[in-house]
């Protein structure tokens, strides 16, 4: 059974859902025996005989049922929840359900400091794994009240998340930096005009939180921040403070040490060695056995599971996070973005892969590279570089914009509008060694104003500067 409704609201405009649901239904191999649906009075649907019911009806009829617990093994598949990698396609995320309970439950007493009986924001979103983890199962096994918020932070103003703290005696609040990063821009007033009283903490998770933001937010609010690094893998914190523990200090720009549970480690990318002084780069990785909460395996493959994730450093079964790290000589962690092609749009992950099998599929691109390029609002946005079949096609800024414009289509068709590039721009060739592999790191420096280092095992030279004359202004 599917359980949906007619619509969802962004910025007051209706995101109607029925007919994206229909179309992935028409899709599937495997078809919902029902559809259950919420009319929420946003936008008129069409409702398949047989198939679909209302919501309204059957909620009367139903109200006062006593459903019985349906009792499950702990390693019981909970849920499964997609995110992006290296490759094209996307893996599934397989998590169990006891040791995700246990997990939530430890963390909502060592990490967030939340008591039965108060009130849990996130202002997350139930699709995504802080959704998940911290406004659904985590808040109600801890017998707190949670609030579901659907919208802007700046709407109808900017201080509308605070007047919800004021309003239900809000005691922690979970968000990402870049919503922080859009309220810095709003009347600062607006943090001091409601009554916060009642909240202990604001904890920021997602994406690098920069100094500054932490900073900007911590002063307007008068309340502690506390970074907070893990993964949809991982389903709750690797790195924080477990100030429900023990009291530990902030430090602006890191999220904290090794949770317990967490054997994290330093690695080389190139010998596997552990790095163990102070201040080395080297790859986040989890030594095994992984704490309760984390991912089971990838759905229905676990030969990926254990390629993709177990076997990425040289000479060692570890668990690589794919993030870059250093550990201060005080064991403070500091993120320094992925080892691999993902990306990080406004605390979203996404695949540069993914985005370039989308572009590709346009009947004039012949080749695409997708990069991510550090914006100050997103963290990063995606930029593409394409080349034509027909150029003849594209002549003037009309026809490339209008050829943007199709791309920016097909991206949102089939990754939703988080995945649409910032620009997509028209080359006759992309940046290549002589063995054929796309410089992308190479583009993202010249894209971002950075020297892009050591070209020499690079083909055709004016590739770069053809993309450096285009995103120069
Ligand atoms: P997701 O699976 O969508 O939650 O994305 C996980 C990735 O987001 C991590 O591998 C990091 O690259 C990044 N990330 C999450 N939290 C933080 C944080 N507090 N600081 C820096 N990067 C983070």
């Amino acid at each position: 059974m599917i359980v949906s409704a007619d619509a969802g609201s962004r910025g007051g405009k209706p995101v109607p859902y029925k007919p994206l649901l229909d179309e992935a239904i028409s899709l599937s191999k495997y078809k919902p025996e029902a559809v259950l649906l919420v009319d929420r009075g946003m936008s008129a649907m069409n409702l398949v005989a047989g198939r679909d019911q209302l919501w309204g009806n059957l909620r009367e009829k139903h109200l006062r049922t006593v459903v019985p617990c349906e009792w499950v093994d702990a390693t019981h598949p909970s849920y499964t929840l997609y995110t992006s990698g290296t490759t094209g396609k996307p893996k599934g995320v397989q998590r169990d359900t006891g040791g995700y309970c246990v997990a939530l439950a430890a963390s909502m007493k060592h990490i967030y400091a939340g008591n039965a009986g108060e009130t849990y924001f996130s202002t997350s979103d139930i699709g995504w794994v802080v959704g998940h983890s911290y406004i659904i199962y985590g808040p109600l096994i801890a017998g707190m009240a949670t609030i579901m918020y659907e919208g802007l932070p700046t709407r109808p103003d900017g201080g509308i998340w605070w007047s919800l703290v004021e309003k239900y005696k809000v005691t922690v609040m979970f968000s990402a930096p870049t919503a922080v990063r859009v309220l810095k821009k709003q009347d600062p007033a607006l943090l001091t005009k409601y009554d916060l009283s009642s909240l202990r903490a604001l904890f920021l998770a997602g994406e690098p939180l920069d100094e500054p933001t932490a900073q900007w937010i911590s002063a307007g609010l008068g309340k502690p921040i506390i970074d907070n690094y893990w993964q949809t893998e991982t389903g709750w914190p690797i790195l924080s403070l477990c100030n429900g523990v023990e009291q530990a200090k902030s430090k602006f720009g890191s999220p904290g040490k090794a949770v317990y549970g967490y054997d994290v480690k330093l690695l080389d990318d190139q010998t596997g060695e552990e790095l163990v002084g102070p201040n080395q780069k080297g790859v986040v990785a989890v030594e095994g056995p992984l704490p309760p909460g984390c991912m089971q395996t990838v759905w229905r493959d676990d030969e990926r599971f254990v390629n993709t994730y177990w076997k990425s450093v040289p000479g060692k079964l570890v668990y690589s996070t794919f993030d870059w790290g250093i550990r201060d000589a005080d064991g403070y962690y500091f993120i320094l973005g992925r080892t691999d092609d993902v990306i990080n749009v406004a605390g979203h992950r996404l695949g540069t892969r993914e985005i370039e099998e989308s572009i590709a599929a346009h009947p004039n691109i012949a080749e695409v590279a997708v990069v991510g390029v550090a914006d100050q609002l997103k963290g990063q946005v995606a930029m593409a570089f394409a080349v034509l079949k027909n150029p003849a096609l594209v002549t003037d800024d009309a026809s490339a914009l209008a050829l943007e414009a199709e791309v920016f289509k097909l991206v949102d068709k089939d990754l939703g509008a988080v995945a649409r590039p910032a620009r997509v721009r028209f080359v006759t060739v992309l940046p290549k060694t002589r063995s054929g592999k796309c410089l992308r790191r190479a583009i993202a420096a010249v894209c971002e104003g950075r020297d892009p280092g050591d070209l020499t095992t690079m083909d055709d030279p004016a590739a770069l500067q053809q993309i450096k004359d285009l995103v120069t202004p």
